[in-house]
């Protein structure tokens, strides 16, 4: 069946969609989602990107937070988010670390968003990946999508209008 691809904004996790703590964020407290996410997220809606969400979260293979507990605060930032209206398509994230568990999908391997992109059947050259660390920008060009980067815990909102 004939199904037109979609576009989509993918977002790395930490210094992007929440503060930059220096460490892992294991708790709600830690948690700190950065201004301008929401209305630069809304405006990306209302444009038609679907959203993605792609992180590495390294400190569940060493044993700084669980897995349950990372998942609870994407529970959590799922919530929030939609409270305004803005709907997370996927959390994608890597549990892995180098040297405890060696994996694939870390990045900056392209695993994860070929992953998105295919399951959501997505136009990678007219998507995006938003990251604040090169290796997010290195699994973007691998993945083949267009690439921002942002400093950590920059508003979003200074960077929408790259974003046709
Ligand atoms: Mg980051
Ligand atoms: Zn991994």
């Amino acid at each position: 069946m004939h199904s037109e691809k979609r576009k989509a904004v993918f977002l790395d996790r930490d210094g992007v969609l929440n503060r930059e703590m220096g460490n892992y964020v294991a708790h709600l407290e830690e948690f700190i989602i950065n201004d301008g996410v929401i209305p630069a997220l809304e405006i990306f809606s209302r444009k038609n990107y679907l959203l993605i969400v792609i992180s590495n979260q390294g400190g569940i293979a060493k044993g700084l937070c669980t897995k349950e507990e990372v998942d609870y605060l994407h529970l959590h930032l799922e919530r929030s988010l939609k409270l305004r209206g803005i709907v997370l398509s996927e959390i994608y994230y890597c549990p892995h670390y180098p040297e405890v568990t060696a994996c694939i999908c870390r990045k900056p391997g392209s695993l994860m968003l070929e992953k998105a992109i295919a399951r959501f059947n997505i136009d990678a050259a007219n998507s995006y990946f938003i990251g604040d660390a090169d290796r997010d920008i290195e699994a973007g060009v691998k993945a083949g999508v267009q690439t921002i980067k942002v400093r950590s815990n920059q508003s979003l909102m200074e960077i929408v209008d790259r974003i046709r």
